[in-house]
């Protein structure tokens, strides 16, 4: 059977209908797609930021209907709906037996090479090996994958949520509820409200924060993140403009809890010189390659400040994608609201158009029609 897919070659998206995929083997699904979210890696890859094999198939956060297990293997049985996760957990490794299945050492270079865990991709055309968009490739009808990289969705959740929590959702949503963890009270400060920042602020407000302040210097995005749960949006700036502008905002110049969801080194520098004493600054966004951060050493530690980096938002996907799909049917996350539109597969280009021109919040591919 062939597959349709929005492939990367030559710097340029082509969407082809060709593509051959293999059989699922042992300890792998055939996973027939029906969403994809657009995110910002994705655009990363097209631009070239970010060193990667091609040709490759885009797209790593999506949704499907389970089509088939391979031989012998356990997982959810044909029919399941699922979440895909880039990263599935092997279950044996020191990260993954010490309780952080996140930084799984057996399968964190699917992402970065674009293949299966071991090394083949499953997906060729005119014979030749297409890579995996960050270990998925979920821009396609199709698509082969370990079943620990499953997640099965409850009926009440829409296909499009299903399709958010898989990347960005969770990286935010994560990185507050793993890694910052803000006590009900505290004060939790955003930088930039693209679909991780946003996720970061809703968590920040199902979790009790009293003040949650989004810092973007687009007002559209600063509006939409007042609508989904910030207390305060601030366009930002310097060190000194961000800090003054906190003060206006909420009467303090100093908070608990900086999140950089954007992936800028003076970002961090910023949120270092904002968080209280004994607060932390939590590096989310992925960093230029050569980015440096530069921090008054002596301030470390006299102030008990402290520096927490956060890949994906420290996800467990078994562990933690249930319990997200958990708050949101509390009405606690409101992920639907981030959809702003929705395009066919034919559109791939067009909807990573939309996320590099900062149009809506989060473009989904259909992968149905
Ligand atoms: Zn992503
Ligand atoms: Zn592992």
């Amino acid at each position: 059977m062939s597959v349709t897919g929005a492939i990367l070659d030559d710097g340029e998206v082509h969407v082809v209908d060709d593509i051959a995929i293999d059989e699922p083997r042992s300890g792998e699904a055939l996973v027939d797609l029906t969403t994809a979210g657009v995110c910002g890696s994705d655009l990363a890859l097209l631009e070239g930021k970010f060193p990667f094999p091609t040709p490759a198939v885009l797209g790593h956060e999506a949704t499907g209907v389970v089509r088939a297990l391979g031989p012998d293997t356990v997982g959810p049985e044909p029919g399941t709906r699922v979440t895909l996760w880039m990263r599935p957990p092997c279950r044996r490794c020191r990260s993954c037996t010490r309780g952080e299945a996140g930084l799984c050492e057996a399968s964190g270079f699917m992402s970065a090479k674009g293949t299966l865990l071991d090394g083949w991709t499953s997906f060729t055309r005119g014979g030749e090996p297409l890579y995996r968009g960050f270990g998925i490739g979920a821009f396609a009808t199709q698509v082969v994958m370990p079943v620990n990289g499953l997640v099965e969705v409850p009926d009440e959740v829409s296909t499009d949520v299903a399709a958010l929590v898989g990347c960005g959702v969770a990286t935010g949503a994560g990185a507050i509820l793993n890694v910052a963890r803000p006590l009900p009270g505290d004060t939790v400060l955003v930088f930039g409200a693209g679909g991780v920042g946003l996720a970061a602020v809703m968590a920040a407000a199902a979790v009790g924060a009293g003040h949650v302040i989004v810092v973007d210097p687009a007002e559209h995005r600063r509006d939409e993140a007042l609508e989904l749960g910030a207390t305060h949006a601030i366009p930002g700036g310097d060190r000194r403009e961000v800090r003054a502008q906190l003060t206006e905002a909420t009467g303090a110049g100093t908070v608990d809890v900086a999140v950089d969801a954007v992936g800028r080194p003076e970002l961090i520098e910023t949120g270092y010189s904002a968080i209280r004493q004994g607060g932390a600054v939590v590096a989310v966004g992925l960093q230029p390659p050569d980015a440096e951060v530069t921090l008054k050493a002596p301030v470390l530690p006299l102030s008990h400040k402290r520096i927490l980096g956060c890949f994906m938002g420290g996800i467990d996907p078994q562990r933690d994608l249930p319990k997200l799909f958990a708050m949101h049917l509390a009405g606690r996350l409101p992920i639907d609201r981030l959809v702003s539109a929705h395009r066919p597969i034919a559109e791939a280009a067009e909807a990573l158009d939309d996320l590099a021109n900062a149009r809506g919040l989060r473009t989904l591919i259909d992968l149905t029609r």
